[in-house]
């Protein structure tokens, strides 16, 4: 925490500095080399997000160097656990650091996005009747269960895509990010067996503006619809389980940050600042929402890069966005010259 001389707005910059896994695919330069080649500077997590973190960082250092004193308090929280649900901002929060206003440095490719679609993660368990393979009409098939179960929830992902509207999203985005997808499906033990038990896991997407409580009922709603009609699944109802919640968020456009922040991205870059949504899960909705920080995200770096192999951030950008981000501290929190 730098504490202000008084008088001006506080400020918090979170950025997280754990990383994800490099994978097992081969790099050109090591995951952990941090090496520079033509402008760009390859590594795990460079881009996601050592980048946006060493620019807070770097951004008040600049403004110390150069003889200014913020008049309100800077907080830099550098955390961990953001890829995996928050835990190391959600301490924070409950160490009580809040503020007037929080820019969370994750790559934004240098837009501004005040809002930010959110995902809940399902497990579903559907049961069956084992039999011999040769006379599987004797079982029941779990898995033609969960088959069923499936096109009803694409008939629900369908009809929530004509039914959800949210303008910074459709801006951007032909496809509304809300997708249900099941990414894992287990069943049955054996060849020759009829499968007795299926479970898949996936998630589904929402909006800002949609509460999740309410979207786990939509879901569940349609799994029990199907039950009813089935004979078998009305006696031996599917389970559904709610593995994680990554809740939606936004800010107002009209937000004083989001015209300090766009305003000092103007005047450095000399284009006007794109101020958009993001389908990914960051650590801006637990400020916004939990910490009493109205927040958004800004910073050096593309989303494409994060997680891939090879990954990249452009230093221009860096230097960049560290120049954007001093610059809205000065004006958001003032500052005195010493
Ligand atoms: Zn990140």
């Amino acid at each position: 925490v730098l504490k202000g001389v008084g008088g001006g707005k506080s400020l918090i910059l979170n950025g997280h500095s754990d990383v994800v896994s490099p994978n097992g695919q081969k790099w050109i330069h090591g995951p952990w080399s941090a090496k520079i080649e033509n402008g760009k500077m390859y590594g795990r997590g460079v881009c996601d997000m050592k980048a946006g973190l060493t620019s807070i960082i770097m951004a008040l250092e600049c403004i110390q160097e150069a003889g200014l004193e913020p008049l309100g308090d800077v907080i830099i929280e550098s955390v961990v656990g953001e890829e995996t649900g928050g835990n190391g901002t959600l301490a924070c929060i409950m160490k009580g650091y809040k503020a007037d206003a929080g820019i969370v440095a994750e790559p934004t490719n240098m837009e501004i996005h005040v809002a930010q679609a959110g995902a809940l993660w399902f497990k579903v368990t559907c049961w069956g009747k084992a039999a011999h393979g040769a006379f599987r009409q004797e079982g029941v098939s779990a898995l033609e269960k969960a088959i069923k179960i499936h096109d009803a929830l694409l008939g629900l992902e369908a009809r929530r895509l004509k039914m959800v509207h949210h303008k910074l999203f459709e801006e951007k985005y032909e496809i509304l990010p809300i997708a249900i997808n099941i990414g894992i499906l287990h069943a049955g033990k054996w060849f020759t067996a009829v499968p007795d038990e299926a479970v898949f896991e996936g998630r589904i997407g929402l909006l800002p503006g949609e509460n999740y409580k309410e979207i786990e009922d939509v879901f569940e709603g349609v799994i029990k619809e199907v039950a009813v009609k089935d004979d078998w699944m009305k006696k031996h109802p599917p389970k559904v389980e709610w593995l994680g919640k990554w809740e939606p968020a936004e800010i107002s456009i009209k937000h004083p940050i989001v015209d300090v922040l766009s305003s000092a991205y103007y005047e450095l870059a000399y284009r006007k600042a794109t101020i958009s949504g993001t389908p990914g899960g960051t650590d801006m909705r637990l400020l916004t929402i939990y910490g009493e920080t109205p927040s958004l995200l800004f910073g050096p770096g593309s989303i494409s890069q994060c997680h891939t192999v090879d990954e990249f951030v452009d230093v221009e950008d860096l230097i960049a966005a560290t120049k954007v981000i001093a610059y809205a501290i000065t004006k958001w929190c003032g500052v005195k010259q010493f």
